[in-house]
């Protein structure tokens, strides 16, 4: 059974979604299973100038950035401890 594939319309739902939290919540209300790939996939694309999320150049993993990463001017990658200024 292949529950992980998403029909077109949910697709597309997933597609209208700005951030990576409004795509969680999407899934959890439709039902959809995101495997790991699919959220880094998710996660790693453009979100523009609110995104609260960035890939690491490093080891490619999704670093969230908080308030206080925002106020710092930096945040550090949890998986590889490389530093990007915000
Ligand atoms: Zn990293």
């Amino acid at each position: 059974m292949e529950s992980k594939d998403l029909t077109n319309e949910q697709k597309d739902k997933v597609k209208a979604c700005k951030t990576p939290n409004e795509i969680l919540e999407l899934a959890k209300n439709e039902g959809i299973e995101l495997d790991e790939e699919q959220l880094e996939q998710i996660s790693g694309g453009d979100w523009g100038v609110d995104s609260r999320y960035i890939t690491c150049d490093e080891c490619h993993s999704n670093v969230t950035v908080t308030e206080q990463d925002f106020a710092k001017h930096y945040v550090v990658c949890p998986k590889c401890n490389s530093v990007y200024n915000i």
